[in-house]
């Protein structure tokens, strides 16, 4: 849906979002700092300057104003504030404000679902985050997304059971919250399965860990929620994202360890937020296939 066209309501949601994704980025970055350091997440109650140690006053922490008004200094020390922390607060807001417009206008797509779909958002932003600097998904996010994931679809069987491009299109057994489990646990299989697949071919040609296991426990996770068709999308976007990102390094310089989990989720968002017409796309090529090869 074209911005011009939300009505005033709906632009006064988007903008709500947006800087609600904000906050949300906030919080992320302090997860994101302290989690892969063995920190608490509550303690301490208030953030600090990772220079100085000195508590941030509140109008020091407020996101995105804050870093611009102090222009990347802490007011006590003068240290440098990296730049991660305003880029994933307006990562998230710009996300959650674009799964809002693509999926939150469109008929049959609920409250239920939208909150799903942010809370996956935002796992897949921590999860990003936390690989590009340490190389590592966390279990934290990955084990306890697959079970969420299977819960919200037995809890929500919209996300997978539906006459939608990207749902499965016929229910199984009848019983719609259990369809709703078995689409939820098929996605995990099929997400999970194929990174499985692809690692163990790389390991076998290549002689080389392309794929770890925390990506494919990230793909569970992602299949988990929004069932086999998004999470088939998201696989074969990543690549083409990689490459995007990949190919210059490697002209520049001869050896690079990528993490491959940020283009994993980046190919996920670009399925969830245009699923149906991706899908779509999906079932035409299946169409041309079954024409070429009867
Ligand atoms: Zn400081």
């Amino acid at each position: 849906m074209p911005l011009a066209a939300l009505t005033p309501t709906q632009g006064a949601i988007l903008v709500w979002l947006f800087l609600f994704g904000c906050v949300v980025g906030s919080f992320l970055n302090v997860c994101i700092w302290r989690l892969p350091r063995g920190a608490t997440i509550g303690r301490p109650k208030r953030s600090f300057c990772p220079h100085c140690g000195s508590s941030l006053r509140w109008y020091d922490n407020i996101p995105l104003v804050s870093f611009l008004m102090l222009r990347g200094r802490c007011r006590d020390c003068g240290g440098r504030v990296s730049w991660r922390y305003p880029v994933i607060e307006a990562l998230t807001g710009v996300l959650f404000a674009l799964v809002y417009v693509r999926q939150g206008t469109q008929m049959g797509v609920g409250v239920g679902q939208l909150t799903v779909m942010m809370l996956v958002v935002a796992l897949l932003v921590f999860a990003s985050a936390v690989d590009w600097e340490f190389l590592i998904i966390p279990d934290e996010v990955t084990i306890f997304g697959i079970f969420g994931g299977l819960l919200a679809g037995l809890l929500l069987p919209q996300l997978h059971v539906g006459p939608a491009a990207y749902q499965s299109y016929e229910a199984l057994t009848g019983h719609l919250h259990l369809d709703g489990l078995i689409g939820s646990a098929l996605g995990a299989a099929g997400g999970g399965g194929m990174v499985l697949f692809f690692a163990f071919f790389g390991h076998v040609i290549f002689q080389q860990e392309a794929l770890g296991f925390g990506d494919v426990k990230l793909m569970a996770m992602i299949g988990a929620f929004f069932g086999w068709k998004v999470v088939v999308m998201a696989f074969f976007l990543a690549p083409f994202l990689g490459l995007l990102y990949g190919l210059p390094l490697l002209i520049a310089r001869s050896e690079h360890v990528m993490p491959y989990g940020p283009f994993l989720s980046i190919g996920a968002v670009l399925a969830l937020v245009f699923r149906s017409g991706l899908c779509r796309y999906a079932e035409l090529l299946e169409h041309f296939a079954r024409m070429i090869f009867g």
